[in-house]
């Protein structure tokens, strides 16, 4: 029988975070890219023992994997005391003081990088130079091939382990592993929705048709010109250099508008500030100067949610690296603790428009402000879907 392409958790949703391929004890699941680019998981029925095993390791089958040891949230701005390694990451940089912790007990850490194709994926790293590599947000939605199975056998030989990864990459973690282990740490991010890997392959591919070169080197966080605004730096390997702010890189609007996300981060159950499913979460301060006159320099601050008491003991262990204050929760409030991402109402629209005329025409129609006419045809929309819906009540 053929590979068909089959919901896991026979709905309609899946985060594509790779636990079922990884859990199979026939390998017979593996992903594949759906038209919009985002993987899913396609089962070898020829293969398959219909055991079960990938239906009750999917996160979405559960509210939550945790058995208890969550707290309420203790919030805290952070970052990293050195500046020139906050100057490099995303931050405040206080993944590298975590990660570092951990890996000075001997253990081993998980995060993203990119790969030579600048394809962003989740994989493991034992020294400190290869960590370094998962430092910086890479903004696409990374692949876990293999995470979760190595994560498991270091866990097995009694070393600790930071997993770092978007939140639903952690809860399927917890449903891969059916517990917590002591040893094990995890950290998430407050998350916006990841991006299609289709629209940013398409769209670096064309940066390097623009500049006649392939792209050396991709930062969504370059900081030579600080933290805020957000600046994408691309190197290309004749030496040219692409360097955009959030609102003039038609990649990053679109991004930041919601236009390009899974279509399941519109609906995230795992946005939220209580009952996180991570040990730590992380993300910008953006309000955080507040706090301290020093933290002007606008090289970085982060967002700090300790969720657990083994969180509270990873923050002691990396104290000597950091600079961290706890703060009211109104300074580190944002959307995302309390929502998915807003679904641009024209996203259809983008990728109807990228599979027919390519990524220049749907950057080109899509990132920018809205026209009138179409913000005057989603509200004429709206409107009759409400009257529909006052006409046929449920
Ligand atoms: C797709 C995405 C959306 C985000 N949305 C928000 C947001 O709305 N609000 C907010 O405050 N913060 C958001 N963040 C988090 C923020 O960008 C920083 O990653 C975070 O503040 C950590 O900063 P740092 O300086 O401590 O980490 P760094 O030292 O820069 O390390 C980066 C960490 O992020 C991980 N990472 C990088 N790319 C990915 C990826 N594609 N998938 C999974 N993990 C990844 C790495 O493994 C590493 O652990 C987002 C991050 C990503 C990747």
């Amino acid at each position: 029988m053929t590979d068909s392409l089959y919901f896991i958790n026979s709905g309609d949703s899946c985060s594509g975070c790779g636990a079922c391929i990884q859990v199979c004890p026939r390998d017979c699941i593996s992903m594949h890219a759906d038209p919009d680019g985002f993987d899913r998981p396609s089962i070898d029925f020829s293969a398959c023992v219909n055991c079960g095993a990938c239906r009750k390791t999917c996160p979405y089958s559960k509210t939550s994997f945790h058995v208890g040891g969550r707290t309420a949230p203790l919030f805290y701005a952070a970052r990293m005391s050195d500046r020139a390694l906050r100057l490099g990451s995303a931050s405040g940089g206080i993944f590298r003081a975590f990660s570092g912790a951990v890996l000075r007990r001997g253990g081993a850490v998980a995060g993203v990088r990119f790969d030579p194709d600048f394809r962003a994926e989740l994989t493991t790293a034992e020294t400190p130079e290869a960590r370094d590599e998962f430092c910086l947000s890479k903004y696409v939605q990374s692949r876990n091939e293999r995470a979760y199975r190595d994560v498991k056998s270091f866990l097995e030989a009694g070393r600790p382990v930071l997993f770092s990864g978007a939140p639903c990459q952690v809860a399927g973690l917890y449903g891969f592993l059916g517990a917590d282990d002591e040893n094990l740490f995890t950290v998430d991010f407050i998350c916006h929705g990841v991006p299609s890997p289709l629209v940013f392959t398409e769209y670096r591919k064309s940066l390097e048709r623009r500049f006649s070169s392939p792209v050396k080197s991709l930062n969504f966080r370059d900081k030579s010109e600080g933290w805020a605004p957000m600046r994408l730096r691309v190197e290309f390997e004749n030496g040219t250099v692409y360097s955009r702010t959030l609102t003039e890189d038609p990649y990053f609007r679109m991004f930041l508008s919601g236009g390009i996300s899974r279509p399941e981060c519109y609906t995230c159950p795992y946005a939220k500030t209580l009952g996180r499913e991570s040990d730590l979460t992380m993300g910008d301060a953006w309000r955080a100067e507040v706090l301290d006159p020093a933290w002007r320099d606008n090289t970085g601050v982060s967002t700090l949610l300790v969720n657990s008491p083994k969180g509270e003991a990873l923050l002691e262990e990396a104290a000597g690296e950091l600079d961290f204050k706890v703060c009211e929760f109104s300074v580190i409030d944002q959307h995302y603790l309390h929502h998915p991402g807003i679904l641009h109402p024209d996203r259809s629209d983008f990728f109807r428009t990228f599979h027919k005329k390519g990524i220049a025409a749907a950057l080109d129609r899509y990132s920018g402000p809205r026209p009138l006419l179409r913000r005057l045809k989603t509200r004429f929309l709206k409107i009759i879907r409400q009257l529909r819906g006052k006409r046929n009540p449920q």
